[in-house]
C-alpha cells in the first residue's frame, strides 16, 4: 500500500507529538521548531487607565490600518491567499476560506499579538489588579498597528473605554502552555495567555472543520482544515468541547463568549443522541485483532458499526476528534484483513492526512502506519492459517 503518494502538501514543524483533551481543543507540543519569533516583553505601563487615553486608542482604531489584508506582524507560516477576513451582516470580521481546501491543508500559523505568563496573575492575592497590570504591560510594548488591531478584536463584555482593553482580553484569550513539555501540563503555573489578531476572526460551530493547536517553542498557533472547505465558506473552530449536550453548550458560549449558537448541531433535534449514539458505539466496538483472528466471525461484525460510526461523525461534523482518526485506523484495518486493497488504501490515506492536519510530521505519520501496517500483515497471515480451506485458497 502506498502511504506516500504525495497527497499532502503542508508539514509542520519537526518533532510533533500530541496530546488531546476536550475532545477538539489539541494542544500540541514540538521538541524543536526552526522559527524564531521575537516577543516583545513588558515594559512600563500606561494602557487605557483614563477614559481620555482610551478615547485616544479608539480614535486609533479609526484610523483602520487596513492590517487586516497587509497581515502584519503575526502570520508566520500562513500560505498566501488560504483565507480572507471580511465584514459580515451580523457576526462582524470573519475569517473565509480563500479558496478551497482539504483536510490537512494549513490555514495559518499565527503568533500572538499578546503573550504573557498566567503565573503571577494566579498567585497574585489580588489576581484581578495583577491581570490588568500584566495586560497593560503587554499592550504597551506594542507598536501603534498591533495595538489598533488588538483594539479591534471582537469583546462582549460591557464596561467603558478603559476596561475596553480587559474586556478584548477576556473575550479572545487561549490558554497555551508555556513549555513544550507534556509532563509540565499537569501544571498551572506553566499555563500564559494568548491573544491573536487573525485567529478570534474563526466563528465558533459545535461542527468545526478546523483542529487547531499551540507550538510554545515556535510560540504560535497553527490551525487545519480537518474536512474540505469549500471556496468561500466560513471557516469554524470550536470553542467548547463538542460532545457536551446542547443546552450545556448553549448555556456555556453564552456565558463564556455571548454566543447563540446556529450552527447545524444545536439547531438539530436529532444532534445529541447522534453524539450520545458516537461515543456508545465507540465504547462497545470489539477489538478488532480479536475479530480478524477469529475467521468464523462475520466478515462485516465490525463493517457495519464501523461505517455507520463514520457516517455520524461525518454528519455532525466532528472530523477533527480522535473518534475519526480511530474510525478510519478501524476502517484501514479491517479493508486490509478482508483484502479489499483499494478501500483499506482510501481510509489509510485519510486517516494520514487526519495525522498531519493534527500536527503529526508526516514521515512520522508514515513511520506509524507502517508499524500498524505490520501488525495487520501479520494478523492477516494468522487469518489465513486459521481460515477452513474451502473459504480460502
Ligand atoms: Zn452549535
Amino acid at each position: 500500500m502506498d502511504l506516500n503518494d504525495g497527497r499532502m502538501r503542508v508539514q509542520p514543524p519537526a518533532g510533533a507529538t500530541y496530546s488531546t483533551h476536550n475532545g477538539l481543543r489539541v494542544e500540541k507540543v514540538f521538541e524543536r521548531d526552526p522559527l524564531e519569533v521575537e516577543v516583545r516583553g513588558p515594559r512600563g505601563s500606561g494602557f487605557p487607565t483614563c477614559p481620555e487615553t482610551a478615547a485616544t486608542l479608539l480614535k486609533l482604531i479609526s484610523q483602520r490600518t487596513q492590517a487586516w489584508r497587509q497581515r502584519i506582524t503575526n502570520t508566520v507560516g500562513t500560505p498566501e491567499a488560504v483565507y480572507v477576513i471580511q465584514e459580515t451582516p451580523s457576526d462582524g470580521m470573519r475569517m473565509f476560506a480563500n479558496k478551497d481546501l482539504e483536510c490537512g491543508d494549513l490555514i495559518i500559523q499565527e503568533n500572538p499579538i499578546v503573550l504573557f505568563p498566567l503565573e503571577h496573575v494566579l498567585s497574585s492575592k489580588s489576581p484581578q489588579r495583577q491581570l490588568w497590570l500584566t495586560l497593560q504591560n503587554a499592550l504597551d510594548g506594542l507598536d501603534e498597528v498591533a495595538r489598533a488591531v488588538y483594539m479591534e478584536l471582537p469583546n462582549i463584555h460591557e464596561g467603558d473605554a478603559s476596561e475596553l482593553a480587559l474586556g478584548i482580553f477576556m473575550t479572545n484569550k487561549f490558554e497555551v502552555y508555556s513549555t513544550d513539555d507534556a509532563s509540565d501540563h499537569s501544571d498551572r503555573s506553566k499555563v500564559s495567555a494568548a491573544v491573536f489578531k487573525d485567529i478570534p476572526r474563526m466563528n465558533h460551530s459545535c461542527s468545526p472543520n478546523v483542529v487547531r493547536y499551540w507550538c510554545a517553542t515556535s510560540r504560535s498557533m497553527y490551525v487545519y482544515a480537518i474536512r474540505p472547505i469549500l471556496e468561500g465558506s466560513p471557516i469554524v473552530t470550536a470553542y467548547c468541547d463538542p460532545f457536551l449536550p446542547t443546552h450545556e453548550r448553549r448555556d456555556l458560549l453564552l456565558n463564556a463568549y455571548g454566543i447563540s449558537c446556529v450552527c447545524p448541531a444545536c439547531t438539530d433535534s436529532a444532534s445529541d443522541a447522534n453524539r450520545a449514539r458516537i461515543q456508545n458505539i465507540q465504547d462497545n466496538l470489539a477489538a478488532v485483532i480479536q475479530w480478524a483472528l477469529t475467521p468464523t466471525l462475520p466478515d462485516d461484525l465490525l463493517l457495519v458499526p464501523s461505517l455507520e460510526l463514520l457516517k455520524l461523525i461525518e454528519e455532525e461534523g466532528l472530523e477533527g476528534t480522535e473518534y475519526y482518526a480511530r474510525v478510519l485506523k478501524v476502517l484501514w484495518y479491517i479493508y486490509f484483513v478482508l483484502e479489499d486493497f483499494g478501500a483499506a488504501g482510501f481510509y489509510g490515506r485519510m486517516l494520514r492526512a487526519w495525522k498531519t492536519a493534527n500536527g503529526v510530521k508526516k514521515s512520522d505519520a508514515i513511520k506509524e502506519m507502517q508499524s500498524d501496517l505490520e501488525l495487520i500483515q501479520y494478523t492477516v497471515n494468522r487469518r489465513r492459517m486459521l481460515t477452513p480451506r474451502k473459504g480460502r485458497e
